[in-house]
């Protein structure tokens, strides 16, 4: 009887678009503790849009010309204003990309830098006061803010919003029923993660955390006895989905991410998770 519950189980959860790929998935789904979420792309469309910015045309087409060549969808959407204001991207020298903390390159003779605040304060810009303190307020709301130098000096900054998928919310409130902890990580600044994660109803909040560390940071939780489950999307996450006990893989997300999960969701709706979670404790309680 076992193989057949497995199997109907399978069969079951393709024809709900939820692909899983491997017995470890079932077996984990039991003893999960703990599921984390990726911020971007995963808890959040992804496809974010600037609302604000700060700086002249000049700015905006310098910071788009670094941008074109990044494949961050904070550069593209910084692209993609610039293309709406009727700005050709200038050509784009010496592209250098610093994964979860900027660009930087030489547009028009001059050396450019977009990125993080930590990022361009490091580099030796010093930001104006006035122009912290505005971001803070816009990362209070959610936004994430990037800051823009151009030979060594601040010259301006971005504000961008992605907003939050419909079903984020009723899904984490879903999990936390089912006495599980939910948790968030990003590599963007904390106001705006925590911002978003209250939104969401998450309360514990992982900010700040560098591409390369995400999986570690998956570790330490196991490590502190935790069993968990990592849902993702992009290039980034691979490393988290196949640490983790369960990785989930947004199928709309990268190959890469596909590839490192052991279950895979076909729709765009987080409920999925939970459908994923209590197909797989299905399965698990018919062959025990
Ligand atoms: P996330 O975990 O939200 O997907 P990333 O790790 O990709 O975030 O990036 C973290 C932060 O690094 C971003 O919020 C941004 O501040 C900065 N950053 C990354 N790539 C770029 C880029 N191309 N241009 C400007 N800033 C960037
Ligand atoms: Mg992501």
């Amino acid at each position: 009887a076992t193989p057949t519950a497995v199997t109907v189980g399978i069969g079951r959860g393709a024809e709900l678009g939820i692909l899983i790929k491997s017995g470890e998935a079932l077996e984990a789904s039991d003893k999960l503790t703990t599921v984390i979420f990726d911020k971007t792309g995963t808890l959040t469309v992804g496809r974010p849009e600037v609302t604000e910015i700060v700086g002249d045309e000049r700015m905006l087409r310098l910071a788009a010309g670094i941008e074109s060549r990044s494949e961050h969808p904070l550069g593209e959407a910084i692209v993609r204003m610039a293309i709406s204001k009727g700005i050709d991207i200038p050509e784009t020298k010496d592209f250098y990309a610093f994964p979860g903390m900027g660009v930087v390159g030489v547009v028009d003779g001059v050396e450019v830098a977009v990125g993080n605040r930590s990022f361009i304060s490091e580099r030796g810009t010093r930001i104006p006061d006035d122009m912290l303190e505005r971001a803070s307020a816009l990362e209070e709301l959610g936004q994430t803010v990037l800051f823009v130098s151009v030979s060594g000096a601040a010259a301006g900054a971005f504000a961008i919003s992605d907003a939050i998928k419909d079903s984020a919310k009723a899904a984490v409130q879903k999990l936390k029923s089912m006495g599980l902890d939910v948790v968030m990580i990003t590599g963007d600044n904390i106001r705006s993660a925590r911002s978003v994660a209250e939104q969401i109803g998450i309360e514990e909040v992982h900010a700040e955390v560098l591409p390369q560390d995400k999986a570690s940071e998956v570790r330490k939780l196991q490590q502190a006895g935790r069993t968990v489950a990592f849902v993702g999307d992009g290039i980034n996450d691979a490393p988290a989905l196949a640490q983790a006990d369960l990785g989930i893989a947004i199928g709309s997300g990268t190959d890469v991410a596909i590839e490192a999960g052991e279950i895979v969701l076909i729709r765009d709706d987080l409920m999925d998770v939970v459908r994923g979670i209590q197909l797989s404790r299905k399965v698990m309680s018919r062959i025990k």
